[in-house]
């Protein structure tokens, strides 16, 4: 395992060695229950940009390269440095192969590090996607964008492109969250849902509130075993505190289910108060128990009223369409003002990049405790997988 140090001549390229890293998770991501950091960089810039990205508040390291400059081993300093690491284990690997080397390394060690390592910290889950039938996805992703001038789409709207976005950031699971624009769309909604379910695909089935038959439809979610609904005030054209809304609240919140709801304005919508934070308060105070999940940081583009009423009360919200419209340094705030465990990561895929918005979340430079609870702990908390 041990191998000479690098030759500058011999560096592959930090995108080069961007993309052999992401390989090399995907494969660990899926196949072993302990932290481990795959640490192959080649100067300390491109180790803490791999490191950073990765999010791996690791806890076995597995290579390094030597800082090309100084020739000393700047990823260990490094990752001591950020406090996340105990280095049980070193391995110095020439970075050009290191592919054929670490797989075998890590397997042979893997009996070794486990129940030592506690559960795999490393994980990611998206809380807000959107994908269609494949048979659908071109209609729909363009009947979306015309509604929407000025969106731009970063995949296809199906599910196939949606788990390749997912390979590429390392992102374990996600949420797709559908939308019944009419009650009628409930069944085959439901039928959608029950066949792209997985290990990473978890599918959030939708009712109308005009369905005459609402409670029905809400137990049938709940017997499918399905962990939520999505409801969106815009395309489902109701207000979050009125009167019919009640009925379906109080059936969600008995069936014990989350509740996404769009919250804010919308881009493709006139600007309708029509799911404002006022209206979410008044939600929760009407219904305490309600697992409600608010999208794009509780209300988009709301944010000033989402300081004065929501951050710092028990109210799930996840971060899509947020950090790229709030100064970092607001977002940074907001998220470390809100209680430990109602923060999400979310990306509204296909309409943003998973990647990107994964790049967003890592310059908030967050404590490692919130960051890995926002990535993945409440994620799995919420849907009964932790
Ligand atoms: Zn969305």
């Amino acid at each position: 395992m041990i191998a000479g140090p690098l030759r500058a001549d011999a560096e592959p390229q930090a995108t080069d060695i961007d993309a052999q890293v992401r390989r090399i998770f995907k494969v660990l991501l899926m196949q072993n229950n302990f932290t481990i950091i795959p640490f192959f960089h080649l100067h300390s810039q491109c180790g803490d940009r791999l490191y950073k990205r990765e999010l791996i508040p690791a806890s076995v390291a597995c290579g390094y390269g030597e800082d090309a400059a100084s020739g000393r081993a700047a990823s260990s300093s490094l990752v001591s440095r950020e406090g996340f690491c105990r280095f049980d284990t070193v391995f110095r690997l020439p970075a050009p192969t290191f592919a054929p080397i670490i797989i075998p390394a890590i397997g042979s060690r893997r009996e070794a590090f486990r129940g030592r390592q506690g559960p795999m910290t490393n994980r990611i889950v998206d809380f807000h996607t959107h994908a269609f039938p494949d048979a659908l996805a071109v209609r729909a992703m363009k009947v979306l964008m015309d509604e929407a001038p000025g969106i731009r789409a970063y995949l296809d709207g199906t599910t196939g492109d949606l788990l390749r976005s997912m390979d590429r950031s390392s992102i374990e699971k996600s949420v797709i969250c559908c939308i019944a624009t009419k009650p009628e769309q409930f069944e085959s909604i439901l039928r959608w849902c029950t066949q792209i379910r997985s290990d990473r695909l978890i599918p959030f089935p939708s009712v109308h509130p005009a369905d005459p038959i609402l409670a029905d439809h809400i137990r049938s979610i709940t017997d499918e075993g399905f962990a939520g609904i999505k409801l969106h005030p815009y395309y489902q054209d109701f207000f979050a505190d009125e009167d019919r809304m009640q009925n379906l609240y109080a059936q969600t919140d008995s069936r014990n289910l989350l509740l996404v709801m769009h919250t804010g304005y919308d881009i493709a919508f006139p600007r309708i108060r029509r799911a404002d934070p006022q209206r979410i308060l008044w939600v929760k105070e009407h219904f305490p128990d309600l697992r409600l999940v608010t999208t794009h940081m509780g209300a988009w583009q709301q944010w000033d009223e989402v300081r004065e009423h929501l951050i710092g009360r028990q109210i799930h919200m996840e971060v899509s369409f947020a950090l790229d419209d709030l100064e970092p340094q607001t977002a940074r705030e907001m998220i470390l003002g809100h209680p430990d465990g109602y923060m999400l990561f979310g990306t509204d895929s296909p309409w943003k990049d998973q990647a990107q918005t994964l790049e967003m979340v890592e310059k908030l430079r967050l404590p490692p405790q919130t960051m890995t609870q926002m990535l993945a702990g409440n994620a799995l908390r919420l849907l009964g997988l932790s």
